[in-house]
């Protein structure tokens, strides 16, 4: 990502072009200097994080203190509300069976995956968990799990839910929400209570043991099968990071809080998970540079001034950032000149999977890009346009992923230069072609793992 773009052009552009994405190249440009200038910054905000509420990034409390011991096992159901998706899982932990095909597969998944439907994003909180409740009902019959379990002797339930909250394990306040989401009067409701309420009026078998963020699901699972595991990252719809601090170094927390008591033959935590909520890095505007693009998607979104840094970044944006430039050019004559741009200016219609395929494609002439253009946009851009769009989506996706390198270095380099493993998972991690290089875990089982954890800590596994 240090480089800029070497590219194979399908068409020269016009000296105007060339010179209006040699501008945007350099409004999005972050230089080595301003990188190392964000990188500090970062550290100085993870810190006042761990000191105090409000002035930076939230650095939550997660209250899960152990990497696991990589024999956890048992079966779970872990439900995982994201950005774009609910999925709904049956994840079986078997610590490790020397029969099983690979010997470092010590879990199996059967999972199912629901789009979210756009308006619940913005309906009420009844519709949203009436709707996870019917999925979950759905899957339970439809794996016959319904009757496996009973009220008695129910399934233990894992929730991520990867959004801003103050949470003990198994409750989790909504601070505000984020990645589009716009229910009203949810902030400051228990969004865990809310949905065991809507599981219990179904009367599913089901008992909800631990509530967490993707980022902490992703390190325990990576950290599951390999114990050099120092971060779990999340690149998708929205960006985060979590990691392990030591207890003394998290000086807002009461040392004497009962929850951080020896308790039983458990001897007292020296440590927790910490969930950043990096997207909220620089809300306070004094180190990243924003162009106009990026100033017109904070002052239209549900919560202008929130997730600086994941408006920058992340996956809800990287398309929609493409798209506000092209509506630009267009307007201004300079692209797509006689053609019906109607859909074009729908808000948030391109998707940053359209960015991965534009970067990705091989085909003779763009073909593929064409097409995509055609089908999604209704648009019959040239072979200039083409070759605008290739490079464009390239400069907005390498300010991204540099952006995001910055997260993960202020991380290691946060009490000492840490060497480990680095777990990432998320769409824009897994496909996007400028991201994939950090890519290389799935967080599924991460959920699983920590609810077999919380089990163990209450002496009941
Ligand atoms: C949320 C985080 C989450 C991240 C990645 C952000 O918008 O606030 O909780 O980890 O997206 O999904």
């Amino acid at each position: 990502w240090g480089q800029q773009p070497e590219l194979n052009a399908i068409a020269d552009l016009s000296p105007e072009l060339e010179k209006e994405l040699e501008g945007l190249d350099g409004e999005f440009w972050v230089s080595r200097e301003k990188l190392k200038e964000i990188v500090g910054r970062f550290r100085e905000e993870l810190e006042e994080g761990l000191r105090e509420n409000g002035k930076s990034i939230p650095m939550n409390l997660s209250w899960v203190h152990d990497m696991p011991s990589g024999k956890e096992k048992s079966a779970f159901l872990t439900l995982n509300l994201g950005g774009t998706n609910l999925r709904v899982c049956n994840v079986t932990l078997h610590e490790d069976e020397p029969d099983l095909e690979t010997p470092d597969t010590k879990s199996s998944l059967d999972q199912e995956q629901y789009k979210l439907p756009d308006h619940i994003k913005t309906s009420t909180a009844e519709e949203l968990w009436t709707y996870v409740a019917e999925k979950v009902q759905d899957f339970l019959q439809d794996r016959g799990l319904d009757t496996t379990y009973s009220k008695e002797d129910p399934m233990p339930v894992g929730f991520t839910f990867s959004y801003p909250v103050t949470r003990n394990i198994d409750h989790a306040v909504l601070q505000t929400w984020t990645k589009g989401f716009d229910i009203k009067g949810e902030e400051g409701q228990d969004a865990a209570a809310q949905l065991r309420q809507k599981l219990e009026e179904r009367d599913l078998p089901l008992a909800m043991v631990c509530v967490i963020n993707n980022t902490i699901g992703a390190m325990i699972a990576s950290a599951y099968n390999d114990p050099s595991t120092i971060i779990g990252a999340i690149f998708g719809t929205g960006c985060n990071a979590a990691y392990m601090v030591p207890l003394s170094s998290i000086t807002k927390i009461d040392q004497n809080d009962p929850r951080l008591q020896a308790s039983g033959n458990k001897p007292k935590p020296n440590k927790m998970a910490i969930n950043c909520e990096f997207g909220a890095f620089d809300n306070t505007h004094r180190v990243l540079t924003r162009t106009k693009y990026d100033k017109q998607i904070d002052e239209e979104s549900p919560r202008p001034g929130e997730q600086a840094f994941e408006r920058l970044s992340a996956g809800l944006y990287l398309g929609e950032i493409f798209r506000l430039v092209l509506v630009d050019l267009a307007d201004r004559g300079l692209v797509l000149t006689n053609q019906d741009t109607d859909k074009l200016r729908t808000p948030y219609t391109i998707d940053t999977g359209f960015l991965s395929q534009i970067e990705d494609d091989e085909s003779r002439h763009l073909t593929t890009t064409r097409t995509m253009f055609k089908e999604s946009l209704n648009l019959s851009p040239n072979d200039q346009e083409l070759e605008l769009s290739r490079r464009l989506a390239e400069i907005i996706a390498v300010r991204g992923a540099r952006l995001c390198a910055c997260g993960i270095a202020a991380i290691c380099r946060q009490g000492g230069n840490r060497e480990g493993h680095v777990a990432a998972d998320g769409s824009v991690a897994n496909k996007h072609p400028k991201f994939k290089r950090s890519a290389d875990d799935g967080s599924g089982v991460g959920c699983a793992i920590i609810a077999a954890m919380e089990m163990e800590r209450r002496g009941r596994a």
